[in-house]
């Protein structure tokens, strides 16, 4: 089922115009590079999505539910199978990597909640076995603010995987990590896209990187969706 996005726009209460009448359809197992300049909406666009920010007006649509007319109770629901990633990778710092891993069975939205939270051992296992994916499976008993930023952000991808997602959104994931971390990451995510099918949506800020994982493009400036098409048909453009 797609992810129909409808003439998307976010006004900030500051009166910042952050998105504005932004529409397109992502149909499964796509890979859709989100790129602009700093401030173009990136960010914005994929909060707005499984709002964590609440779009100002329009329609986002996902496997036939409008989740911009979601009851909060539906919407944990609807979260819970939509994975996030972020540039910062909001671990919960002091809490064991595992333990975070446990938190996107919650969604990731209060990662403070698995603290307080009972897991059976089967989910523990599972746990395990999304941090063995992601080669992470020996540190499992460690903080999470002890580990060096690209593990940070394959324990992100261990706790979208715990979530089994449909659908990822993965904002600006390798923009704090060097270009070696940035392709190892890239690859965790290019896996799930592949092997299990995941719908990625994933800003970035290098070409390179665009062309190497993306068989799509979505360019925005100033708010407004200003290209989509095949990465190969970027560079005709500039
Ligand atoms: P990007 O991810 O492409 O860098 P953002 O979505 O973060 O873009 O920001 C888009 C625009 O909205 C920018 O002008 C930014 O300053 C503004 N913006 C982002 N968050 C807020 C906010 N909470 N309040 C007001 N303006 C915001
Ligand atoms: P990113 O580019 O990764 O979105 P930013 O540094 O732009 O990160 O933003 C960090 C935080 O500050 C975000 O939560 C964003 O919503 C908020 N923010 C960004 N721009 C503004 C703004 N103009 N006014 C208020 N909050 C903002």
């Amino acid at each position: 089922m797609p992810l129909i996005v409808e003439r998307l726009t976010k006004i900030y209460p500051d009166g910042t115009r952050a998105l504005h009448e932004v529409s397109f359809t992502v149909e499964d197992g796509e890979f859709v590079a989100i790129i602009g300049l700093s401030g173009a909406g990136k960010s914005t666009l994929l909060r707005c999505i499984n709002r964590l920010i609440e779009p100002t007006s329009g329609r986002v649509i996902w496997n036939g539910i409008d989740i911009t007319a979601a009851s909060p109770r539906e919407l944990r629901k609807i979260r819970r199978q939509i994975g996030m990633i972020f540039q910062q990778f909001n671990l919960v710092k002091r809490a064991t990597v595992l333990t975070n891993v446990l938190a996107g069975r919650l969604g990731y939205v209060n990662p403070w909640l698995s603290l307080l939270g009972y897991f059976p051992p089967s989910e523990v296992q599972r746990a395990m076995r999304a941090l063995e994916r992601v080669g992470l499976a020996d540190l499992a008993d460690k903080r999470a603010d002890e580990l060096s930023g690209g593990q940070q952000q394959r324990v992100g991808i261990a706790r979208a995987l715990m979530q089994e997602p449909r659908l990822l959104l993965a904002d600006e994931p390798v923009a704090s990590l060097d270009p070696v971390l940035a392709h190892s990451i890239l690859r965790y995510i290019e896996e799930l896209n592949r092997k299990d099918g995941v719908t990625v949506l994933c800003s970035l800020h290098f070409l390179d990187l665009v062309h190497r994982y993306a068989t799509r493009v979505i360019g925005l400036k100033d708010g407004i969706k200003v290209f989509d098409g095949r990465p190969d048909e970027i560079d005709d453009r500039r």
